[in-house]
């Protein structure tokens, strides 16, 4: 692509790994870290080694966490009878910034997509059942996003949810159809949030 540096070539085929980020994208940040930001650049790569070798999953909820067990889960404040299920990390966050939840999560790190080979084992459905089964939880807020496979999700979680005892509820609407809650304004999420319906 370049001139004759590998080392500028191996940058730009690296920096391709991010998602939206083509060829001309890649080289215009190599250029731009090795031009201007040599020091915030080398800070990058650091942070970006400990993150990567560091931050793994949370036995309990999935979402990233240092330690065996994240923060939210280790929290003694943290209602136990309520469990909010999310697609992703950044959905997690999108709730924990919008709305006074107070209660736990579980995290996908992903929806049902046959297509794309993600099934019930991939989201670990079998952890969430388990734990749905012990006996502590008696709402399952079921916050996956309004799309065509979010829904799909959403219908078996709620199968899963009433196999364990749990009632499911389901946010109402005002995230729009097709959206993705980590776009959806504060106030439409907490509100869709705070009157979320019972699925039957
Ligand atoms: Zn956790």
């Amino acid at each position: 692509m370049s001139s004759g540096s590998p080392l500028l070539a191996e940058l730009i085929e690296a920096l391709r790994c991010l998602p939206g980020v083509g060829g001309k994208s890649a080289q215009r940040m190599a250029f731009h870290l090795l031009e201007r930001e040599r020091e915030r650049g080398l800070k990058l790569a650091a942070a970006l080694e400990q993150a990567m070798q560091r931050i793994g999953h949370c036995s309990q909820c999935r979402n990233f966490s240092e330690e065996p067990l994240c923060s939210l889960c280790a929290s003694s404040s943290r209602d136990r009878q309520v469990l909010c299920v999310v697609e992703s990390p950044t959905d997690l966050a999108a709730i924990e910034q919008a709305t006074g939840y107070r209660g736990q999560y579980f995290v996908l790190m992903g929806r049902l997509s046959p297509l794309d080979g993600l099934g019930p084992e991939e989201l670990g459905l079998a952890q969430l059942t388990q734990r749905l089964g012990e006996g502590e939880i008696e709402e399952m807020i079921i916050a996956t996003n309004p799309t065509v496979e979010g829904e799909a999700t959403a219908h078996y979680l709620a199968q899963l949810a009433r196999a364990g005892g749990v009632r499911p509820t389901r946010l109402a609407h005002g995230v729009p159809l097709g959206g993705e809650l980590e776009y959806v304004d504060r106030s439409t999420l907490a509100h869709a949030f705070g009157s979320r319906q019972l699925l039957d």
